[in-house]
């Protein structure tokens, strides 16, 4: 079928990010290809869950049952191997997280569709989908195609897109009742054990002010801990100033840490190792302060300034101050 279908992610009753980015997206792919866009609701049956999604989708297809309350990837994989094989969608996006790295891979292999993982970018070559994934812990981006196929699978990187409301949709919720045989469960949801999730989330600010070890000391974070909240901003890093334990890891950008994608990013103090800019790709302007010329930042950065950085901060607070 002309469609592409989108599997909804949430999680205590709450749609997660990652939905409206791949709606987002596949909007995007739809129009390009004339096609539909369904998105898949698989819960308890929480009506909640469908307004937002029905203004984003031309129909929300709800697949409702109490063994589906909490996620369990072996019952998702047979409820959306069964979907697809009915509605037999071009392309199929599944968020790449916890719970669509469990699910994806099995989905592939019953539906022996192809499937590429960790997507930062979908694109359509003469109709054809290629994705953009990193390599190399994101040092190189590297262009995939797949095979000839009836259907594509796609699993999608938290923050590769916007999560803006695209085209103007009114979408039927069209409800459904689980497979009667489902597998019983090999796993028991026990709860939910929320990581620290810390006082702050880098990966919504709309602006970042983003330290590194070039701030020398811990004691120096308060300065610019000042400045990020003149700016009403919120204070990132990159990987050495959690490794010392200046700040926690919920603060850190890159790789191993958060993408963010805030519409201003300032750098004090970083040098722009790969492994932190893959983690500002989403990011709109970027400023970098560092007072070695050569830094590699200078090679991303929208504006930049050889300088040291306590004299910037320093500069840009007496001007907040002054208005
Ligand atoms: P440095 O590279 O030491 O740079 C400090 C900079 O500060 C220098 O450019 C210096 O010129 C400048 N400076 C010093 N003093 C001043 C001053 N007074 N004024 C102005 N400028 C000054 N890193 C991340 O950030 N995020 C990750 O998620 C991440 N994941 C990783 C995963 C793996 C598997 C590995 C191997 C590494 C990872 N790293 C990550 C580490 C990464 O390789 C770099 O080591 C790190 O990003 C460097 O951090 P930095 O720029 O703060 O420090």
């Amino acid at each position: 079928m002309d469609e592409i279908v989108v599997v909804v992610e949430h999680r205590k009753e709450e749609v997660r990010e990652i939905t409206y980015q791949m709606l987002w997206k596949a909007h995007e792919l739809c129009q390009a290809l004339s096609h539909e866009l369904t998105a898949v609701v698989i819960s308890g049956g929480e009506d909640d869950l469908y307004g937002d999604i029905a203004e984003r989708a031309n129909r929300v297809i709800a697949v409702e049952g109490k063994a589906v309350k909490h996620f369990d990837g072996e019952s998702y994989k047979e409820i959306l191997c069964q979907l697809i094989k009915e509605r037999r969608p071009f392309m199929t996006l599944m968020p790449h997280s916890a719970y669509g790295m469990d699910y994806a891979p099995s989905v592939s292999i019953k539906t022996g569709l192809p499937l590429a993982t960790d997507c930062v970018d979908i694109l359509l070559e003469d109709s054809h989908p290629k994705v953009i994934r990193q390599i190399y812990t994101g040092k190189i981006f590297s262009k995939v195609a797949f095979r000839e196929s009836d259907g594509y699978l796609i699993t999608v990187r938290e923050g590769a897109f916007p999560a803006d409301k695209a085209g103007k949709y009114q979408g039927e919720v069209i409800k459904k009742d689980i497979p009667s045989a489902l597998p019983e469960p090999a796993r028991q949801f026990v709860g939910f054990e929320e990581s620290d999730a810390g006082d702050v989330d880098i990966s919504q600010a709309e602006l970042l002010v983003s330290i590194g070890r070039g701030i020398g000391e811990k004691e120096n974070i308060e300065e610019l801990k000042g400045l990020s909240e003149l700016l009403g901003g919120v204070l990132s890093c990159s990987r050495p100033v959690v490794d010392k334990n200046w700040l926690p890891k919920y603060h850190q950008v890159g790789t191993s840490g958060k993408s963010v994608k805030p519409k201003v990013y300032l750098a004090f103090g970083i040098s722009g190792a790969f492994q932190h800019i893959a983690g500002i790709g989403g990011a709109g302007t970027v400023i970098a302060v560092n007072k070695d010329k050569k830094a590699p930042i200078f090679r991303v950065a929208d504006y930049g300034v050889v300088d040291d950085l306590f004299k910037i901060a320093d500069a840009l607070k007496e001007k907040m101050r002054d208005g």
